[in-house]
């Protein structure tokens, strides 16, 4: 992880910055509508404790797996905090990189299903229409991020009482069979859009956020529309510190990673 980091990252370094967002923009300047959502993830900042983990599930009513699940590769997380090792013995410093679904422009994952279960929104996500999902599981295979997963889980027994009462009014309850992963936390973007368009009016910029944002401490994670130039994440985005997880294969993601040097 860190050689491809490092890669990465320096070819981000050779790129000029502006053109970045261009080209981001690009393809979604005629797709009707003002937003491209995105974020930005500031690894100098993270500590690595898992709150946005923690926040992710509690949001998204994520299937819980216990030790025998666990083992058996059924654990279901739509973001982990990777670990790496920078320096050599005794001067190493570890570092933490959250990984969401990286919500990629040309997306691999798409392509691959099927019955269209997994498709691009004009706002530029990457979306996940789970009653359509027959969970054949080749978007999890063409995925190179891991962050997809499969629901093994049957959700009468795996939320049982009192669980059930923590779950999340605003989010689908998903059953064995389907496949699933982070989405932005559409259900606050829906909400928040809904409400904007009927006073008449745009999303203004930290008007919404997602859980892993909102919960994190440390301020890492900074979410908003690509499309308005002045927005936090296009700030963030336009630093020298900004590279993107595996940029080598093309996937386009619209998460921006920040690491080392001054902003
Ligand atoms: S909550 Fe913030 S500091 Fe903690 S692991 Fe997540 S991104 Fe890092």
């Amino acid at each position: 992880m860190a050689d491809l980091m490092t890669a990465t990252h320096e070819a981000a370094h050779g790129a000029d910055h502006g053109a970045v967002q261009g080209a981001m923009a690009a393809p979604y300047a005629g797709a009707g509508s003002p937003y491209r959502w995105g974020m930005s993830v500031d690894l100098d900042r993270c500590t690595g404790c898992g709150a946005c983990v923690v926040a992710c599930h509690a949001e998204n009513n994520l299937p819980i797996a216990g030790p025998i699940d666990t083992d058996e590769g059924r654990s279901v997380d739509w973001m982990r905090v990777e670990r790496y090792w920078e320096g050599h013995y005794p001067e190493v410093t570890a570092h933490f990189v959250p990984v969401m679904c990286q919500h990629c422009t040309n997306a691999p994952c798409e392509p691959v299903c099927p019955v269209f279960a997994t498709y691009h929104t004009p706002e530029g996500l990457n979306g996940m229409v789970y009653n359509r999902c027959i969970g054949t599981q080749y978007c999890q295979n063409n995925d190179p991020y891991n962050v997809r997963f499969f629901n093994w889980f049957e959700a009468a027994l795996n939320f049982v009482e009192p669980l059930a009462n923590q779950l999340n009014p605003d989010v689908t309850v998903r059953s064995r069979g389907v496949m699933e992963k982070c989405t932005f936390c559409v259900h606050r973007i829906r909400e928040a859009a809904a409400d904007a368009k009927a006073e008449e009016r745009l999303l203004e910029d930290g008007e919404i956020t997602t859980a892993c944002a909102q919960s994190c401490s440390a301020n890492v994670i900074t979410f908003g529309n690509l499309l308005d130039p002045h927005s936090k994440v296009s700030t963030a985005i336009a630093s020298a510190r900004r590279f993107r997880l595996l940029e080598a294969l093309g996937t386009e993601p619209v998460v921006y990673y920040l690491k080392g040097g001054q902003a």
